[in-house]
């Protein structure tokens, strides 16, 4: 079985398992509860998620360095990062945009809203653009990468990379050695994907066992309205631009990247699936390094369709269940805001929810509404997670082929780049 078979295998009956689990009941004090369920399934899947997340700072850094260090040769860094910035802005717009017209079209907090909103809920400040700015610069690497402050690293990173090009034989000797680092990382991401099959099946049973199918029930006409959004998103939006600005075929890219989006799906953290990820869009999908190291740890830290997404429709959903009217220039406030909170939005479980708080402040929206959705937030950042890292294999793939940047002959290679066995791979 290949390693995506693997995946959906580990999938489906953690699925089953937990659902099983759930039938049965259990506590915390029996064993099945804190042994098994909170016990082995919580470990397995926490170690899963750490394995992955491990590997990002020093495969974002590394990899970013031989990027920008063979980009500062050619000069073509501003474009290419002009051009990734703006496609993962617009496309997060537009997102926003799909998720009001659907939610408008649907009104999925009209009538029959069985869930109650609790009083209080302390809402979330949007930082400054000047602090933003200002803190994209690192006073201090080594803490930025301590700390794990993506965009810092990046910076770093870029300007690293440029003076390697620039500093005749020391630069290119240690570029020379990053680049032998960088293969030595991407060996072991190819290793540490093994354990994925595992993982996801701990992390199923553990979430099934203890979801909530009533709250679910008590939300539908809003959790279907945010699938159905991501939906649009996915199958029209995505696919028009491959075809239409990227000229590939939509079907190769979606079987390439479901690796990446069924470790999203499982973890809802587009931060601890960026090795997984950064690995699919070089080595699957073709696309060079100077892009895909660039253009993936810049998506999953600021491109967030799926949280503009939920986003939007719970702006609507709220709005109507306390029936309060937005005007037409609330909502493109919506846009702009749910825009820059999904950039803002840390590439972990439910922040999305968090950074809400503030579009929903912007809009004179009670903040409180937060409570209504919470319950049934945990499924919908799987997928809108899922849906966040698509965006970012997308736009790499995108950016790289207008730049003539994507190997064709790897993008249309069923097997590049395909994990086979315990730690090996076709490249
Ligand atoms: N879990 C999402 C991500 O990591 C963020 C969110 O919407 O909460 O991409």
């Amino acid at each position: 079985m290949n390693l995506t078979a693997r995946i959906l295998t580990g999938m489906v009956s953690g699925l089953l398992l937990g659902l099983l689990i759930q039938q049965i009941g259990f506590t915390d004090e029996d064993w099945l509860g804190w042994f098994f369920v909170n016990g082995v399934m919580d470990a397995g899947g926490q170690i899963f998620i750490r394995s992955l997340t491990l590997m990002v700072v020093p495969l974002v850094f590394v990899s970013l360095v031989c990027g920008a260090a063979s980009l500062g040769n050619t000069g073509s860094m501003g474009r290419l990062g002009g051009k990734a910035m703006g496609m993962y802005l617009l496309t997060t717009a537009l997102a926003v945009t799909i998720a009001l017209v659907v939610a408008l079209v649907v009104s999925p907090g009209e009538g029959g809203v069985a869930a109650e909103a609790a009083t209080s809920y302390e809402v979330r400040e949007a930082p400054s653009f000047k602090d933003t700015l200002i803190n994209i610069v690192p006073t201090n690497p080594i803490a930025a990468m301590a700390q794990g402050k993506m965009l810092q690293i990046i910076l770093f990173a870029l300007l690293l990379g440029v003076a390697f090009s620039r500093a005749g034989e020391p630069g290119a000797r240690l570029y020379s050695f990053f680049q032998d680092v960088n293969a030595v990382l991407m060996k072991l991401i190819t290793m540490l994907i093994q354990l994925a099959p595992y993982g996801v099946f701990c992390l199923m049973t553990e979430l099934f066992a203890t979801v909530a199918f009533a709250e679910i029930y008590k939300l539908i006409a809003y959790f279907l309205t945010v699938v159905a959004a991501l939906l649009i998103h996915v199958t029209v939006v995505y696919p028009l631009i491959l075809t239409m600005v990227a000229r590939v075929n939509v079907l190769t890219f979606f079987s390439k990247m479901r690796e990446p989006m069924l470790v999203a799906f499982s973890t809802s953290s587009s931060g601890a699936t960026l090795p997984v990820t950064l690995r699919t869009v070089e080595h699957r999908i073709g696309v060079s390094n100077e892009v895909a190291s660039f253009a993936v740890p810049l998506g999953a830290t600021i491109n967030m369709d799926g949280t503009a997404i939920m986003q939007g429709v719970a702006t609507v959903f709220i709005a109507q269940f306390y029936g309060i009217d937005l005007s037409v220039v609330d909502y493109l406030n919506v846009i702009l805001i749910a825009t820059l909170a999904s950039v803002g939005t840390a590439a972990v479980p439910g922040v999305g929810l968090i950074m809400l708080t503030m579009v929903l402040g912007q809009v004179g929206l009670p903040v409180e509404g937060i409570m209504l959705i919470i319950g049934v937030d945990r499924l919908l950042d799987m997928m809108r997670t899922a849906v966040n890292v698509a965006g970012d294999g997308m736009v790499a793939t995108t950016v790289a082929r207008t730049e003539d940047k994507l190997d064709m002959d790897v993008f249309a290679d069923p097997d590049a780049g395909r994990v086979i066995e315990a730690g090996t791979s076709t490249t």
